[in-house]
């Protein structure tokens, strides 16, 4: 019997706790900082905005960022069995082709290849039209493409960019990425599915090689020299120790590399500030740090009322090129379509049913900040800095992507919906004032990665299989191990990722 830790509980480890203890020749153990969720709200998709800031919500903030006007960002992340599954926006891209040869080309493994992933993104989605050699539909996670509950301005919105010349796509999990498409969705019959719900069911509950641990916060790692051996947890005020053969890190792109810092493996300067004496030099750790924003946006008074969405409230994504004559290959804007005022903190927004918000970003930034522990105890609250719009590359594509979103409020497909643009306001104009504007809106697409990122470098903190590099025994599988972000939101790509490991693993 191989006894197998898993430290995390959300969208990654569930899917490991289910995949790994289907073998009877492994006992599993799964550890979870928060409860079984009870928040009738969770399962309501439209709910998702108000979910931040409840009791199961790390709710971090990051320090204040010169990028965006010196703003302090919440970052909310899961904090409950399906960890982040339970607050995300349930949208499923995978991201395009390419974003994954930069992962081949950073791990040196063709493993990470679009096309090796493919199998495991199939494995992963039972998707409501039906599968193909491209979608899945046998897989724990139902994905709902919606039809007849589109919103009649997401409908003007999709034929607007058509008129524009960009393509009309099924859903943005095919080859084609570059197009408009309403957002498939983590949904079952209009209800939020969780990766806790879609992996770990009665059935995977009863194995009896698989024990659940909520209310468990990981303090440490156990370490006998390199060989990890256990972790060490706090359970309802009392220290515990487990011990175990194989021990996996899923505590998500926050949590894993904290709890390695708090372990004493880092950057020797930032362990001796937050006074935890250094057992391993691993500099990388928490450098890296990446996210998506999102600019909230150009609102629009609408001429008629805005009906409630059916769905979740950001109905569709279009991807473009900066160029918008190019329409095939990978993108590098993007602008959504949110069928309420949805503005940024301290924004005014117009009344709900009143109005609308295009939003606008940027699929692959590259701005990179870096993460830190900032004492030993589990309450020390983070150092997070994303350094948000920190590359002129990032503020030139910004601006393009404001200028996107404001050319299809303008167009005759939105002419019916549009009232007056509010924000930014029709007399912002030149690039300077763009900037400032973009600096004040700009908010979290909830994304961050790369904290532990794979890499073929002996300075990477995991390798091609997610080996942790000068520890035996250790694994990290969750969003830290992506290297570059994928062009639209991850979570399709931390469910592969999960699947992909766990058909390799040998325990
Ligand atoms: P998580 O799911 O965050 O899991 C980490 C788990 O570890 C958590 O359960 C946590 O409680 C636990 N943990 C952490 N520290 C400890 C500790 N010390 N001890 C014990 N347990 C611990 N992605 C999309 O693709 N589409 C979207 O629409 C989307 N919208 C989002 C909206 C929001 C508000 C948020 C927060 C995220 C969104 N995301 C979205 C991102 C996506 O949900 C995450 O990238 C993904 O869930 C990360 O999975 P993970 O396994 O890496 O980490």
């Amino acid at each position: 019997m191989t006894d197998i830790l898993i430290l995390g509980a959300g969208s990654a480890g569930c899917i490991l706790a289910a995949r790994l203890s289907a073998d009877p020749a492994c006992r599993v153990t799964l550890v979870e900082a928060g409860t079984r969720p009870t928040d009738p709200d969770i399962a309501r998709p439209a709910m998702w905005p108000f979910l931040q800031g409840r009791p199961y919500d790390w709710d971090y903030t990051t320090v204040p960022q010169p990028g965006t006007a010196g703003r302090v960002h919440h970052w909310a992340r899961g904090k409950a069995l399906g960890g982040s599954s339970n607050l995300h926006a349930m949208f499923h891209v995978r991201g395009h082709a390419e974003d994954y040869e930069d992962w081949v080309a950073a791990s040196g493994s063709q493993r990470w290849s679009y096309d090796a992933l493919l199998p495991h993104f199939r494995a992963t989605e039972s998707w409501s039209c039906g599968g193909d050699d491209l979608h899945g539909d046998a897989g724990p996670m139902p994905i709902l493409l919606p039809e007849a509950e589109t919103h009649p301005l997401v409908r003007d919105f999709i034929a607007g960019w058509v008129a524009m010349g960009q393509p009309r796509l099924r859903d943005h999990c095919g080859r084609a990425l570059i197009g408009t498409a309403p957002n498939a969705l983590m949904i079952r019959d209009g209800r939020r599915i969780t990766t806790a719900e879609a992996w770990l069911t009665p059935a995977v509950l009863a194995r009896p090689n698989l024990t659940v641990l909520t209310g468990a916060e990981v303090h440490r790692l156990r370490l006998e020299g390199a060989r990890v051996t256990g972790a060490e947890l706090r359970v309802e005020g009392t220290e515990q120790v487990l011990a175990a053969d194989r021990v996996i890190l899923s505590l998500g792109a926050i949590g894993t590399p904290l709890l390695l810092m708090r372990s004493g493996i880092g950057d020797p300067a930032v362990l001796a500030a937050a006074g935890v004496p250094c057992r391993m030099e691993r500099t990388e750790l928490g450098r890296n740090l990446h996210d998506h924003m999102l600019g909230a946006g150009v609102v629009c008074r609408s001429k008629r009322p805005v009906a409630p969405s059916k769905l979740q409230v950001s109905e569709s994504l279009s991807y473009q090129a900066e160029d918008p004559a190019r329409t095939t290959g990978r993108p590098e804007i993007v602008v959504g379509c949110v069928v309420a005022p949805s503005v940024a903190e301290g924004v005014e927004a117009p009344a709900p049913g009143t109005g609308f918000t295009l939003l606008f970003g940027v699929t692959n930034p590259t701005s990179r900040g870096r993460l830190a522990i900032t004492g030993p105890a589990l309450s020390d609250a983070p150092m997070i800095d994303p350094a948000y719009l920190s590359t002129e590359h990032d503020r030139h594509l910004f601006r393009v992507a404001l200028k996107r979103a404001r050319a299809i409020a303008a167009s005759p497909a939105l002419a019916d919906w549009v009232a007056e643009e509010v924000l930014p306001g029709p007399a912002l104009r030149s690039d300077a004032e763009l900037d400032a504007f973009i600096a004040r809106v700009a908010i979290t697409h909830h994304h961050p990665v790369a904290t532990c990122a794979m890499g073929r470098d002996e300075a990477a903190i995991t390798d091609a299989d997610l080996a942790m590099r000068g520890l035996d025994n250790l694994w990290i599988v969750d969003a830290s191990v992506i290297p570059s972000i994928t062009a639209g939101p991850i979570h399709a790509a931390v469910m592969a990722i999960a699947e992909s490991f766990a058909s390799g693993f040998r325990g």
